[in-house]
């Protein structure tokens, strides 16, 4: 099997600056328009045997973010040749082959591929592309015993590695990725860091939730003072803070309580309970 190491640049503007699009509608507000794909691929013996660049034409914004500017260097003029987003897309998946496992460093830019693989590929389904799937942030995270997320750099610094290339250019981002993932690499727990499916990935937003949604949610109502099944008394979703906010009631032992659970939603569209909190 081979590895595929890849990193995703993207244009982005506020859902609001209606002026900075293209095509405003309710499916491109705020949307990460992909503008750069870098790709290497390994053999198992971690040699570097191709690598895969292409800049993308924008076809929902009209101009490059000035931050995104900043960050990556990607200019209009340099997008201005790019493909379209399917014909990369097409190329990207003919040259990674068939055997492979696909890597990146933190798994947003499996989200944002995801997104954009459907907006422009409706009915096509992106898991059989990008899976199995190892987060090599996540894989470092562990080896360096680090809770919060950590960038690149970071990452790179600590594990004192040194490119001449610079970071947030998609190329050399996959070669930082790859010096590491080569550091960290160990036969006997990778297995443990492969994914096969959309379960454990998040979105950052829940978006709309619906009633049919909560109340299909595996909650357990029990009182904690007697143990009786408690009766719903009132509940609502809390967007912002991504909340179901419900107020119970226990019969037996006449008691009031309120309980706050915090849910977010998978790449498979399911919503899930991330933390409860009894409040009495
Ligand atoms: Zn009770």
């Amino acid at each position: 099997m081979n590895y595929i190491i890849f990193d995703l640049e993207w244009n982005h503007h506020s859902a609001r600056n209606r002026k900075k699009y293209k095509k405003y509608n309710p499916r491109t507000k705020g949307f990460n328009e992909i503008i750069e794909i870098g790709a290497i691929k390994l053999n198992e013996k971690f040699d570097i045997i191709d690598t895969f660049r292409v800049f993308i034409k924008p076809n929902i914004y009209k101009a490059i973010n000035h931050n995104i500017l900043d960050l990556t260097g990607i200019t209009d003029e340099d997008l201005k040749y790019g493909l379209d987003f399917e014909k990369a897309m097409t190329e990207f998946i003919k040259w990674m082959g068939t055997d492979y496992y696909t890597c990146t460093w933190s798994d947003t830019d499996i989200r944002v591929l995801k997104n954009n693989f459907e907006y422009y590929f409706a009915g096509k389904d992106i898991r059989d592309i990008i899976f199995p799937f190892i987060d090599i942030q996540k894989y470092c995270m562990d080896l360096l015993k680090e809770k919060n997320q950590i960038s690149l750099k970071d990452a790179s610094e600590r594990l004192c590695i040194q490119l001449k290339d610079e970071f947030h250019m998609a190329l050399s981002d996959t070669k930082f990725t790859f010096e590491i993932f080569k550091k960290i690499y160990k036969k006997e727990n990778i297995q443990d860091y492969i994914v096969n499916d959309f379960n454990n990935m998040y979105y950052n937003k829940v978006g709309e939730v619906t009633n049919k949604e909560i109340v299909g949610l595996h909650l357990n109502r029990i009182c904690k003072v007697c143990n009786n099944i408690l009766i719903v008394e009132n509940y609502f979703f809390d967007a912002r803070y991504k909340m179901l906010r419900e107020t119970l009631r226990c019969d037996y032992c006449n008691r009031v309580f309120r309980r706050n659970t915090s849910l977010r939603r998978n790449l498979n569209g399911d919503l899930i309970v991330k933390k409860r909190k009894n409040e009495e």
